[in-house]
């Protein structure tokens, strides 16, 4: 029975905890909205642009204007709304994988428990140590921690986990904002992670469609499609706000996928008054005993094309793109509306700490594309005019969710996370940088002062910018 959405506010007790996801609702919604005029497609890209977040039959549209003048249009049109809502910063994080101990067999994953090449490792309290303080001296304050799906890596270990990378102080390192990659709780196992203090949880529904699911999930706790896709109903309902949503492409049809991830989002408002914080796409790759056949392979043109839908599609959602893609890539769909990357990335377990040249897919998870330093991916944004931020003001400030939500609207980007961006850069130029950096970091704060009319808070600003230059940490907004 497929569950059908009315724009009121439902009580979770009121609602079966179940499947919101209806594939042939979806694939009808795709159908009918097949061989879109141009004027239909302009009037979308419109109604996006004036910051409404599309419906399904909308972003079908999108999805469905497949001409090369459209998709270009499309593309200007993320690219203004980009420009419009986030500005020129980019966030940065890094991951840290902390166990690849796995009860499920996912066919495209190397931590699958039927995978006997690859080698097992949980990180002790101090290789977690060691692994953060690697990660400060390169100049993080955000990191993403990712577990496999085993009864030693429950709520009480995952929040012990937590407690310890926010505890590792090096010189100005610290870790100021801790999120999590890992499997589906019940709602009393996410009272205890999010009390440990985590930022957002990431439960990916991998794919939407229910048979193609249970076609690569052979076995374990995973292969339960209706638990994962209420897990972060759980999570809110445990009080954890700030949740974010994705889909591994290459599953199913991406056309399906990108409508499965507006379901879902619709779904949180519908429910929740609020979006999740963040969307990723991630593309299949390569991994321990897995090769990527091309079924339902996702090519580079389209992959830029859904980013620049999802971007209009969802104005005020967080849009993660991750070291799996090469940095090519990664620099392309950059402008058409992706707000959050990591860099310096090394997926592999105590790959941090262990430096190795090679990727050994024996170690990791799947392969990275992306193996660029820190400084490497702050070099290419600086020369692009991005701002590269290693904000996490709004977390810290408990703007998130709901609170996160009525902010994100008039102007709030302009008035917090661009000057924040400016003086966790700051920070990072003053203690991480080669002078090169620097210089080029400064130069680019210059220009972005200029953007600042009014003249009190372009003055408020000037000052923390030199306190950070003469050694005080931690200012923001
Ligand atoms: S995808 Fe996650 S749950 Fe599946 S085998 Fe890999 S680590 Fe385990």
């Amino acid at each position: 029975m497929s569950v059908i959405y009315h724009p009121q506010k439902y009580k979770l007790e009121d609602l079966p905890m179940q499947n919101f996801i209806d594939s042939d609702e979806i694939w009808e919604i795709l159908k009918r909205n097949e061989n879109p005029t141009p004027e239909r497609v302009r009037e979308v890209i419109a109604r996006s642009l004036d910051k409404h977040r599309l419906s399904l039959d909308e972003t079908a549209v999108l999805i469905n204007a497949n001409t090369p003048d459209l998709i270009e249009e499309i593309k200007n049109g993320a690219r203004e709304l980009k420009e419009r809502v986030y500005g020129k910063r980019i966030v940065l994080f890094a991951p840290l994988y902390i166990g690849n101990l796995c009860v499920n067999n996912c066919a495209y994953c190397g931590f699958r428990t039927d995978n006997k090449k690859q080698k097992r490792i949980t990180l002790s309290s101090e290789e977690i140590r060691a692994e953060v303080e690697m990660l400060e001296d390169s100049g993080h304050k955000r990191l993403i921690l990712v577990y496999g799906e085993h009864p030693k890596y429950d709520a009480a270990f995952i929040a012990e986990t937590v407690r310890n990378v926010y505890s590792v102080k090096k010189g100005n390192g610290e870790i100021r904002r801790v999120n999590i990659n890992a499997a589906p709780m019940d709602i009393e196992g996410f009272k205890v992670v999010k009390d440990a203090g985590i930022g957002t949880y990431q439960v990916f529904q991998e794919t939407y469609d229910r048979n193609a699911y249970l076609k690569v999930h052979l076995g374990g706790k995973k292969r339960d499609y209706d638990w994962r896709i209420t897990a972060l109903d759980r999570a809110q309902e445990a009080g954890i706000d700030d949740v974010g949503i994705g889909a591994l492409l290459g599953l199913y049809d991406w056309r399906f996928e990108v409508l499965g991830l507006l379901r879902h989002v619709n779904h949180f408002e519908a429910v929740y008054n609020v979006g999740p914080h963040t969307i990723s796409f991630p593309r299949l790759k390569k991994a321990s005993g897995f090769e990527v056949k091309p079924e339902f392979d996702v090519s580079d043109e389209e992959f830029t094309r859904l980013v620049a839908i999802l971007r209009l599609a969802v104005p005020y959602t967080g849009m993660i793109l991750t070291a799996r893609e090469p940095a090519h890539i990664r620099d392309e769909v950059l402008q058409f509306g992706v707000s959050q990357i990591d860099g310096g990335t090394n997926i592999e377990m105590k790959g941090y700490s262990s430096k190795k040249d090679q990727q050994d897919l024996d170690h990791e998870q799947f392969t990275i594309g992306d193996n660029r330093t820190l400084n490497e991916v702050m070099e290419e944004l600086l020369g692009h005019g991005y701002l590269p931020s290693f904000c996490t003001a709004c977390y810290r400030l408990k703007r998130t969710g709901e609170h996160f939500m009525e902010f994100s609207v008039p102007g709030f980007i302009k008035r917090f996370c661009q000057p924040n961006a400016m003086l966790t850069m700051a920070e990072y130029l003053e203690d991480y940088a080669p002078a090169e950096t620097r210089e080029k970091g400064y130069k680019l704060i210059a220009e972005n002062l200029k953007d600042y009319q009014d003249e009190q808070f372009r003055e408020k600003l000037i000052d923390r910018l030199e306190r950070v230059k003469k050694g005080e940490r931690d200012l923001y907004f």
